[in-house]
C-alpha cells in the first residue's frame, strides 16, 4: 500500500493493464469451472455484489434461495423428479458452500461426527478415523483429511483403469471407516448426469449413498463461488453441528465453514435455474457433448494421437501423443499456449504415472447456448415480443408458485 492516494482512473487503468498479462479465461479449456454466463445474469451479479449473503434478515428473498425450503427447492437443485424417487418419505437436507471443497468439508464432517457418536454409543473407540477413495480423487480431499484428522487410504490406479477399483476399495475397509461410498462427490458429474443419462443409478436410489455435493460453478452453469451439498435425510446431518444464530429474534440456522459470502453466485444459480430449466439443461449438456466429439474426431483425424478418455461422462477429451519420442504433450501444451488457448498437460497419479496426457474440457460458451437443437440459431425478437415473453413467464412463474403461499 503507498503512502499517498492516485486518481481512480488511474488505479483502474494500471490494474486493467496488469491483469491483460493473465490468460483469457474463455480460452481455458483446462477446467470445468465456468467462464460465460448471459449478459442479464452478469447485470444481476454486479447488482447483488454488496449483499451480504449472511445477513437472513436483511435480505429474506436472498436467504430463500440459499436456505432452501427443505422439502421442495434444494432437491431440484442437483436434478430433475427421478433425484425423489429414493423414497419419498425420507425427507433430505442441504446447504449452499463455497464449492464443492467447502460441500466436501461439510459432508466428511457430518459423516465423520455421526460415525463417532454411534462408536461412543456402542462405548467403542472413536479417535482413529479412515476414509477409502481412489488415488484420482480431487485434492479437496487430502486437505479434508488432514484438517478434519482422519486417515486417508488411496485406492491406487493402473494403466487403463483410471477411478477407483471397488474390490481393492472393499479390501482396505474397516470398522474405523468413515464414508467409502457414503458422499457422493459429484462436483462434476452432479449437472451432468440427470440431463444426459437420466437412467443411471448413481444417486440416493442407491441406498448406501448419504449425501451429494455438486459444484455448482461448473456444469451447473455458474461463475465460480458456488457449490451445494445435500443429505439424504435429517438424520444424516447431526443437529450439533448447526449453529443456531438467534437475530433479532429469528432462528437462523447456518452449517459453513465461512459466514460472510458475496450473494451473487447464489442469484446466478438461481437465474440459471430458472432461464434454462431441465430442457435448457439438457440442451447445454448435449451441446457440450457433441462438441467434445467432434473434436475428439478431429484429433484423430490428425493422426499422432492416442484418444485416452471414454465417450461418456463428463464432456472432455484427453488425448496423448502415440509417438513421443520427438515431441511429448508438454510441449504441445507450450505451443497451445503461444496462441492463447489453456490446455493443461499432466501425468497420471500412481500406478499409471507413465501416462501422460493433454485434457481439454467442453463448457457452455456464448455460442453454443443460443443455438437451438438442429444447430438454427435463434432469430433477433422485436421489442414488443420480448416484453411480451416476460409477461407470460412472470405469469407462469407466480401461479406455480402461488401453492406455496408466497406473494
Ligand atoms: C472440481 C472438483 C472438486 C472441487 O470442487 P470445487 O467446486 O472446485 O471446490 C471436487 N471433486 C471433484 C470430483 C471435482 O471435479
Amino acid at each position: 500500500m503507498p503512502k499517498n492516494s492516485i486518481p481512480k482512473e488511474a488505479a483502474y487503468q494500471i490494474i486493467k493493464d496488469e491483469l491483460m498479462l493473465d490468460g483469457n479465461p474463455r480460452l481455458n479449456l483446462a477446467s470445468f469451472v465456468t467462464t460465460w454466463m448471459e449478459p442479464e445474469c452478469d447485470k444481476l451479479i454486479v447488482s447483488a455484489i454488496n449483499k451480504n449473503y449472511v445477513d437472513m434478515d436483511e435480505y429474506p428473498v436472498t436467504t430463500e434461495l440459499q436456505v432452501p425450503d427443505y422439502y421442495n427447492q434444494n432437491i431440484d437443485v442437483v436434478g430433475d423428479e427421478s433425484m425423489r424417487k429414493h423414497d419419498s418419505t425420507e425427507a433430505a437436507v442441504g446447504v449452499g458452500a463455497v464449492g464443492s471443497s467447502e460441500a466436501i468439508m461439510l459432508a466428511g464432517l457430518a459423516f465423520k461426527r455421526k460415525w463417532q457418536n454411534k462408536r461412543k454409543a456402542e462405548d467403542k473407540p472413536y479417535n482413529k478415523p479412515n476414509t477409502v477413495t481412489g488415488a484420482n480423487v480431487q485434492v479437496c480431499w487430502e486437505k479434508f483429511v488432514r484438517y478434519f484428522e482422519v486417515e486417508l487410504r488411496d485406492v491406487r490406479l493402473r494403466e487403463g483403469y483410471h477411478v477407483m477399483d471397488p474390490e481393492k476399495a472393499v479390501e482396505m475397509v474397516d470398522e474405523n471407516r468413515v464414508c467409502v461410498a457414503p458422499i457422493l462427490d459429484a462436483a462434476s458429474g452432479g449437472f451432468i448426469a440427470p440431463f444426459l443419462y437420466p437412467e443411471l443409478e448413481w444417486h440416493f436410489r442407491l441406498p448406501l449413498v448419504r449425501s451429494i455435493n455438486v459444484s455448482g460453478h461448473k456444469y451447473g452453469l455458474v461463475y465460480a463461488g458456488i457449490g451445494w451439498v445435500i443429505w439424504r435425510t435429517k438424520e444424516d446431518l447431526p443437529e450439533e453441528l448447526i449453529f443456531h444464530i438467534n437475530y433479532l429474534g429469528a432462528d437462523q440456522p447456518t452449517f459453513s465453514l465461512n459466514f460472510s459470502k458475496g450473494s451473487s453466485q447464489v442469484i446466478a444459480q438461481y437465474y440459471q435455474l430458472i432461464r434454462l430449466g431441465y430442457d435448457g439443461y439438457r440442451n447445454v449438456m448435449e451441446n457440450c457433448h457433441e462438441n467434445a466429439m467432434v473434436l475428439k474426431e478431429g484429433l484423430q483425424k490428425t493422426g499422432p494421437f492416442n484418444i485416452v478418455s471414454k465417450d461418456n461422462g463428463v464432456p472432455l477429451v484427453a488425448f496423448s501423443l502415440k509417438d513421443n519420442s520427438q515431441h511429448n504433450e508438454f510441449e504441445i501444451s507450450d505451443m497451445l499456449r503461444r496462441f492463447g488457448w489453456i490446455v493443461p498437460a499432466y501425468t497420471m497419479l500412481p500406478d499409471a504415472q507413465h501416462v501422460t496426457a493433454l485434457r481439454i474440457g467442453a463448457k457452455m460458451s456464448e455460442s453454443s447456448e443460443e443455438k437451438g437443437k438442429n444447430g438454427t440459431f435463434v432469430l433477433e425478437k422485436t421489442e414488443i415480443e420480448t416484453l411480451r415473453e416476460i409477461t407470460d413467464a412472470w405469469k407462469k412463474f407466480v401461479k406455480a408458485r402461488k401453492t406455496n403461499g408466497v406473494c
